[in-house]
């Protein structure tokens, strides 16, 4: 273990009221810039043609190490960028991968070893999600069986795009998951009980982008922080009243679910969530920059701060 983290957990762990909730800290990171074209028709905020998306992954410490939640693009990807990443995925998404970026090199930056780094939990297996694995040899992974599945046997055109083994194939490390009907998050199913990891994370089946994709549930001092992967990408598509999406991302969202209707009951399952337990459960997805720009800057994510604070300001990287 890295000096930096024992240090770090000792002083949680007399800081804190002895329960592992106390001690989790998470850490909103991007771990990929992409700039599909389109500019503010898909991502409602840019001026020019680019648009402007994230890969909004979380670090949280906790008393049993390092966890991430999804890995962005990874080191090998900007070595290997062909095969890795499929020629469509670059054409329709245009990643800029910059090593500084990836969550290994973030990882360091903040003081830890990428040895730190004990599991990592996969909202889905899309490459921009899954693209950091191969950076942490040594970790768990955790993911729905019916993402592995899908992932594996790439049946469809775009499962053939979308998954992309040459990055995780050689990762030795893994546990699938299943959810039980019997246990219950806020009415949604969910898996809990992840091997290796405190109790408080709970995996919470959003599916419909993908055959297997989760949402991923902490549950924090102050209440629960949900990271909803590619179940919706745009901030406003949760408001209470009123909710929308841009049309550029209404597009992609189209493109590229596995199951419509899957998708939609997962939409509206989260904006029930929101409107019945908003004061309990926070939100956030994995491509919105603003959004993501918001919990860095630990600001609530209401609507109306977003444009006025940072229109003209550069994303924090
Ligand atoms: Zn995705």
């Amino acid at each position: 273990m890295n000096w930096t983290f024992a240090a770090r957990s000792l002083i949680c762990r007399f800081s804190s009221t002895t329960t592992e909730v106390a001690m989790m800290r998470i850490h909103h990171i991007n771990c990929g810039n992409l700039r599909p074209w389109g500019g503010r028709i898909v991502d409602g905020f840019s001026h020019g043609g680019e648009a402007r998306l994230v890969c909004h992954c979380w670090l949280i410490e906790t008393a049993s190490g390092l966890v991430l939640v999804d890995t962005g693009l990874g080191s090998d990807d900007l070595l290997e960028r062909q095969g890795r990443l499929s020629s469509f995925y670059q054409t329709l998404h245009r990643p800029q991968i910059s090593a500084g970026l990836t969550a290994e090199r973030q990882v360091r930056r903040m003081g830890f070893s990428p040895s730190d780094v004990r599991h990592i939990i996969l909202t889905h297996l899309d490459c921009d999600q899954a693209g950091g694995i191969s950076d942490f040899p040594r970790a768990q992974v955790h993911v729905l069986r019916d993402e592995w599945s899908a992932a594996t046997e790439r049946r469809s055109w775009m499962g053939r795009r979308r998954y992309r083994p040459e990055q995780w194939q050689h990762h030795p490390f893994w546990n699938f998951y299943e959810a039980n009907p019997q246990h219950r998050w806020f009415g949604f199913e969910c898996v809990r009980n992840l091997m290796g990891l405190p109790p408080e994370i709970v995996l919470v089946p959003l599916r419909g982008h993908t055959q297997g994709h989760t949402g991923v549930a902490v549950k924090m001092p102050h209440g629960w922080m949900l990271h909803a992967g590619d179940a919706y990408f745009y901030r406003r598509e949760l408001e209470k009243e009123g909710y929308h999406c841009t049309l550029g991302l209404r597009f992609y969202q189209r493109l590229l679910e596995f199951n419509h209707r899957q998708r939609m009951f997962s939409l509206r399952r989260l904006r029930d969530l929101v409107i019945d337990h908003g004061d309990e459960v926070r939100i956030c997805s994995s491509h919105d920059a603003i959004e993501l720009a918001a919990y860095q800057a630990q600001q609530l994510p209401l609507a109306e701060q977003y444009e006025p604070l940072r229109l003209s300001q550069p994303l924090p990287t």
